[in-house]
């Protein structure tokens, strides 16, 4: 009897364990209600507690610290005792094991250890100070690993995932992990070296990985993305605008539902940082799927595909080069409203302004698309009049009064000018279209965007019919329009590189710019995803349509209604274009100098 129980005793009584694991037989690994972890072993027949310290730690010098945690070793080892010896004193790779015992869902990826918070229990709760201490050797890591969670409390709750960084990471952990991938590099660092030479360049490259950590599973409801709720992050700005893509109000507000379902959340207003919110892969735009799916591999396919469409023709003060400026909506189509903020009438100010310094300033051909009554100069006042005069150039003109016709008719027209430029041999990289408008997206969504077209979206033979049409010189040349694929491609690389420069140039203005995904190839409305006509249906090589700013958006609004911001955005504009045309700074400079003496 006896002898049994002594079989099955360890050296010492231990604290109450929390979770035991067999890891061999001879080994068990145990996490007690402390928190601390121990692997049990019996020694093999024969073996002194060197040899014992030697076969689980790797030295003879853990021997005293093995002693002193099983109550002190006088008289060497005793067969059929299982002894404790304390996790820290491990040697690596049993280090490893036993971590991985009892944190079965943890995972070695390249930025870190991704470890999941076990629940234990009320008493037994895992806490920052402890996971610290089992990956990174000590307690005192903690901040650190808080603050690359981006949590604003230790408080640890069961299921949240926490990544330990590399960097951190005890040399048994930072073993296991796979290599770090070259492109983890700081990628917001990457375009300012191309924005310094200021010469002629590539679009930088628009397949780079997702900024934002997701992890991927899988349940009975199908595959999603977890993502961690960092302090300060709402879920439809956080979650829903930037993973999904969605960005009208309607849109996001119901995806936002939908996920907070999905993900147990009840009251979005209140949800824990570190919450694990989870989103359907249906719902995920292609870039934030895991690497290899096989639609985030098609668009990136697409995105290289396009990217080696760069502008590579210079022209110094837009020389020979072609600007065909559209300003969105007008006459009874005042576009987006809000607190009688017309679209229609903020844009046309910008175009004008744009049309203005172009003239001013540069060698531009510049050609509008529609005229405001007989107004061309931009309005020295900030809250601008009231018109519904607007109309779209063509041969006739056309009054807007069906906003559809209004917006075929000006691809019509760009057509129509593209054609004229081809038959008298001008390059058709010198030509442009650019689509002047403001957006009504989400409130919570501030600044300016870019539409390109996607070359994926842009098949077929497309052409409308009808008297207001058939009546118009520009129809009557080419009623129907297609495009080969190779045009698609290249078309939606330089458009991708136009709407790059145009961007760089607002943000030197210190005008807003989306913070996820400034640059789109489509519009994404409820399941539906489309490339906007004017884009859509145009053969000008590159083309954009500028979204300036949100109009929901209180301040964007606000900032609209001023001359000093519409000046602003209209130089953006100019310097954006001169940049695509591979204009030294200094031009740019000089061009900025003549404006401020005006
Ligand atoms: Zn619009």
């Amino acid at each position: 009897m006896l002898l049994l129980a002594a079989f099955a005793l360890l050296a010492v009584a231990p604290p109450r364990s929390a979770m035991r694991v067999e890891l061999e037989p001879g080994l068990v690994v145990s996490l007690d209600e402390g928190q601390e972890i121990h692997l049990e072993a019996a020694p093999l027949e024969g073996e002194g507690l060197w040899a014992f310290s030697r076969r689980l730690c790797g030295d003879a010098s853990a021997s005293e610290a093995i002693a002193e945690a099983n109550g002190g070793i006088s008289r060497g080892l005793r067969s059929g005792v299982r002894y404790r010896v304390p996790y820290r004193l491990l040697r690596p790779e049993l280090m490893v094991s036993v971590a991985r015992s009892l944190f079965a869902e943890d995972k070695a990826r390249e930025d870190g250890w991704h470890h999941t918070v076990r629940g234990f229990g009320e008493l037994a709760r895992e806490n920052l100070w402890r996971v610290s201490q089992w990956f990174t050797g000590s307690g005192k890591n903690f901040p650190a690993i808080r603050a690359h969670n981006r949590l604003s409390e230790e408080e640890l709750v069961a299921g949240q995932m926490l990544v330990v960084p590399r960097q951190l990471l005890l040399p048994a952990f930072r073993a296991v992990l796979p290599p770090p991938a070259l492109e983890t590099a700081d990628l917001s660092s990457a375009p300012q070296g191309v924005e310094a030479t200021g010469g002629i360049h590539s679009a930088t490259d628009p397949a780079a990985p997702s900024r934002y950590h997701l992890d991927y599973q899988k349940d009975r409801k199908g595959e999603y993305a977890v993502y961690r709720l960092g302090p300060g992050e709402a879920l439809y700005s956080s979650v829903v605008v930037r993973f999904t893509g969605r960005l009208l109000a309607d849109d996001v507000n119901a995806l936002a539902k939908e996920v907070a379902l999905r993900s147990g959340i009840s009251d979005v207003t209140d949800i824990p940082v570190g919450y694990r919110v989870k989103i359907p892969f249906e719902l995920l735009l292609p870039e934030h799927l895991p690497a290899g799916h096989p639609r985030r591999s098609e668009y990136e396919a697409a995105m290289a595909a396009s990217a080696r469409f760069g502008n590579q023709v210079q022209a110094l003060g837009l020389s020979g080069v072609t600007v065909i400026l559209d300003a969105g909506h007008g006459g009874a189509d005042s576009g987006a409203s809000f607190a009688g903020v017309w679209e229609s009438l903020y844009v046309y100010d910008v175009m004008v302004r744009v049309r203005h310094l172009l003239e001013t300033y540069t060698a531009a051909n510049v050609i509008v698309t529609v005229q405001d009554g007989d107004r061309t100069l931009p309005e020295d006042r900030d809250v601008l009049s009231f018109s519904r005069r607007h109309r779209v150039l063509t041969t006739p003109p056309y009054e807007i009064e069906t906003a559809a016709i209004g917006t075929n008719l000006r691809w019509y027209l760009a057509n129509s000018i593209y054609r004229q430029r081809r038959k008298k041999k001008v390059d058709p990289k010198k030509v442009l279209f650019l689509s002047l408008h403001a957006d009504s997206l989400h409130p919570s969504l501030r600044g300016a965007m870019v539409y390109v077209p996607d070359a994926r979206l842009r098949g077929g033979t497309y052409g409308r019919s009808g008297p207001v049409y058939a009546a118009r010189k520009e129809y009557k040349e080419a009623p129907k329009v297609s495009f080969s694929s190779h045009s698609r491609v290249q078309s939606e690389g330089l458009s991708r590189d136009l709407a790059d420069d145009l961007l760089r140039a607002f943000r030197r203005h210190k005008l807003a710019v989306h913070k996820d995904k400034p640059i789109r190839e489509k519009i994404i409305r409820r399941r539906q995803q489309y490339v906007p006509a004017v884009l859509r249906y145009n053969a000008v090589p590159a083309k954009v349509l500028l979204e300036l700013c949100n109009l929901s958006n209180e301040k964007d609004r606000r900032l609209l209604q001023t001359r000093a911001q519409r000046q602003k955005m209209a130089q953006a504009v100019v310097e954006g274009l001169l940049a695509y045309y591979g204009v030294p700074q200094r031009e740019l400079e000089t061009l900025r100098v003549a404006e401020a003496a005006r």
